[in-house]
């Protein structure tokens, strides 16, 4: 090594230290470097440039270099021989001061250490891409190809000086992706432009990736296509969470609309029920007419309980701090479920002693319990049984997204079909369902997550292909009193005095319950909306016990008017009544309101009971 090095070495006062013989050879000029030792090194020098072509260049360069003295320098020189040098000038210090200065000339070897140096360099920044490349001859050979695009170092090396369709057939997969990528190098080789295209493929665990392939022309000296690179970026999570947008936004568009219909089927239901409800108080207990009404008055609660639905299921429904006896409910709603199933499917229910209530409204929780019994069911054509258990449960410690304290932890069970861990893994999503279609509508389970999770509980499934699901649902336990107060009697109406200011602007409704509140005894001023049942109350000299109003209404909302409303009226109370409250910060305020919510539909009874307790309150 030292043999293909020349080296100078001379002292800071430019006199020459030590000059080595192959340093003249090189040069192929005649050896007599001992004589130069100890003579100024501008002699040297001298001679030195005669060797080169440019010899004024160098001298020029070597007076520069001096004069600055400072960085390290490298520098190709070309003999008059022809050959290439290269000359490093390094000069030496102690500290600050200048003691000596190092030429160095050698063969031009290091043109080639560089550019192995770059190459090192450009792979390792391929390396680090996060695309994949590959540079292709223009037959669709691969002549070079990133880790991220072939993990295995051995096919990596494999697939130099061979095509994708060799590829395909030496790992054994479909050579449609091959076909694909030689049309694209075909077009990018005929049009000599960019070429890019989405390229689908299956991993080894058969799940789709998407990747966007840019083919890109390398041009050569005389403008053909000499080489195609290749560019590949994996467009699987984009691809994912695009869908997942999509589906967002298709879940919130549908929300809109199953909550918009809801809204206004809950004022007809209002409607339908409250002037049922008012006939069969007219009629005898013996009246035959009452066998009309019956079925009327149970068809629209049945329509209730489905707007309900919709509402739960757009997560639109105003939630009514109330609390809910598990075991009162089940009790009431076993009957139901043992219709809903056939007689080759018993139901079983099993309750342990202890703290059963949750923070979710009967309704509610009723859909929990007709949604997991109708799935058990659908699940066992042929019979079996479906086990129900409550029983309280205490977290000692946080776990898994729970905090500690008691719970009420409700299970059913059955002995069906069960489900593969694929299906598992989806069927908490709006419309999932492996039942055909006019059976399932893949709504049940996510309606149910979204009750639940808003109560702030769990729901976990266990399940084994051919043995059975079982389906738990934890629920934080509640203790506070029911909203609203004791319960008036049944069947009796609660009568009442005061002046109140009823807005609605569903005239129907709106007629219904005047009539309904003027039999009670209540004198009535009635608005179609805001703005105008401000006018009324402003025209109005005497107090207004209360303000009974629509939230969702033109000109000015339910909400809005109580604010306006008890800035003059302080002592007016408000109950709000709606099935539907679009904005959250609207049903925020209606929620801490302290006369809360009449849920609609709502009976006359409920609306007499409300109407009077709101009053009653001190
Ligand atoms: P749907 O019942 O309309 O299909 P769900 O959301 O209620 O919609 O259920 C989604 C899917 O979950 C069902 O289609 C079924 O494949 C599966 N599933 C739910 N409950 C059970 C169960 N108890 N046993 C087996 N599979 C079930
Ligand atoms: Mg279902």
């Amino acid at each position: 090594m030292a043999d293909d090095l020349g080296i100078l070495l001379e002292d800071a006062d430019g006199v020459v230290q030590h000059c080595t013989p192959s340093l003249l050879r090189h040069l192929g000029l005649p050896e007599a470097a001992g004589q130069y030792r100890g003579r100024p090194s501008s002699a040297l020098h001298e001679v030195v440039a005669t060797a080169f072509l440019d010899r004024a260049g160098y001298l020029d360069g070597i007076a520069f270099l001096r004069s600055r003295g400072a960085a390290v320098d490298r520098e190709l020189l070309t003999t008059a021989a022809g050959h290439t040098l290269e000359r490093t000038y390094l000069p030496l210090r102690d500290g600050d001061v200048l003691t000596g200065t190092l030429w160095q000339f050698g063969a031009a070897r290091l043109p080639d250490d560089r550019s192995a140096e770059r190459l090192a360099l450009f792979e390792a920044i391929f390396a680090a891409l996060p695309g994949q490349m590959a540079v292709l001859s223009p037959t669709g050979r691969y002549e070079f190809v990133t880790p991220s695009a072939i993990r295995d170092e051995a096919l990596r090396s494999w697939i130099i000086g061979r095509t994708d369709r060799e590829y395909a057939a030496h790992r054994g997969r479909a050579a449609s992706f091959a076909e694909a990528r030689e049309a694209s190098i075909r077009r990018v080789v005929e049009r000599r432009e960019v070429d890019e295209y989405e390229e689908e493929l299956r991993d080894a665990d058969g799940a789709t990736r998407h990747y966007q392939r840019h083919m890109v022309p390398m041009f050569g000296a005389d403008g053909t296509v000499e080489r195609v690179l290749g560019y590949g970026l994996d467009l699987t999570q984009l691809r994912r969470v695009e869908q997942q947008l999509i589906q967002s936004q298709k879940m919130d568009a549908l929300g809109r609309l199953a909550g918009g219909i809801a809204h206004d089927f809950n004022n007809l239901l209002t409607v339908i029920a409250g002037c049922g409800d008012a006939l069969m108080l007219e009629l005898d207990d013996s009246d035959e007419r009452r066998e009309l009404l019956e079925p009327i008055l149970e068809a629209s609660t049945r329509a209730a309980d489905l707007t309900q639905q919709l509402l739960a299921f757009s997560r639109r429904s105003v939630q009514q701090v109330t609390s809910v006896d598990v075991m009162e409910v089940l009790d009431r709603t076993v009957a139901m479920l043992r219709r809903l199933v056939s007689d080759a499917i018993q139901i079983r229910v099993h309750r342990a002693p202890g703290a059963q209530h949750v923070p979710l409204d009967a309704s509610q929780l009723q859909q929990v319990l007709v949604n997991l019994v109708v799935n058990a069911r659908d699940a066992m054509a042929s019979g079996g049984t479906i086990t129900i258990d409550v029983r309280p449960l205490r977290l000692l410690e946080p776990t898994s997204g729970l905090s500690a304290g008691e719970y009420v932890e409700l299970q059913v069970s059955d002995t069906g079909h069960g489900m593969t861990e694929a299906v598992r893994e989806q069927v908490f999503e709006p419309f999932f369902t492996t039942k055909p279609a006019g059976v399932g509508t893949g709504l049940g389970l996510s309606t149910v997550y979204g009750i639940v999770t808003t109560a702030k509980g769990t729901i976990r499934i266990t399940s084994a292909v051919g043995e059975g699901t079982s389906i738990r649902v934890l629920l934080p336990c509640d203790c506070r009193e029911l909203v609203g107060g004791a319960p008036a009697t049944a069947g009796v109406p609660v009568r009442g005095t005061g002046t109140i200011l009823l807005v609605e602007n569903d005239p129907l409704v709106l007629n219904l319950v005047r009539r309904r509140l003027q039999e009670l005894g209540y004198d009535i001023l009635a608005a179609h909306d805001g703005v105008e049942a401000l006018a009324v109350a402003a025209q109005y000299e005497g107090p207004i016990a209360l303000l009974l109003t629509d939230v969702v209404m033109p000109h000015m909302g339910g909400g809005m008017l109580a604010q306006r409303l008890k800035e003059g009226r302080p002592d007016t109370r408000v109950l709000f009544m709606s099935g539907f409250v679009d904005d959250p910060t609207l049903a925020a305020e209606i929620a801490q309101g302290d006369e809360g919510l009449l849920q609609k539909p709502f009976t006359l009874h409920l609306l007499a009971e409300r109407v009077a307790g709101v009053l009653a309150r001190p």
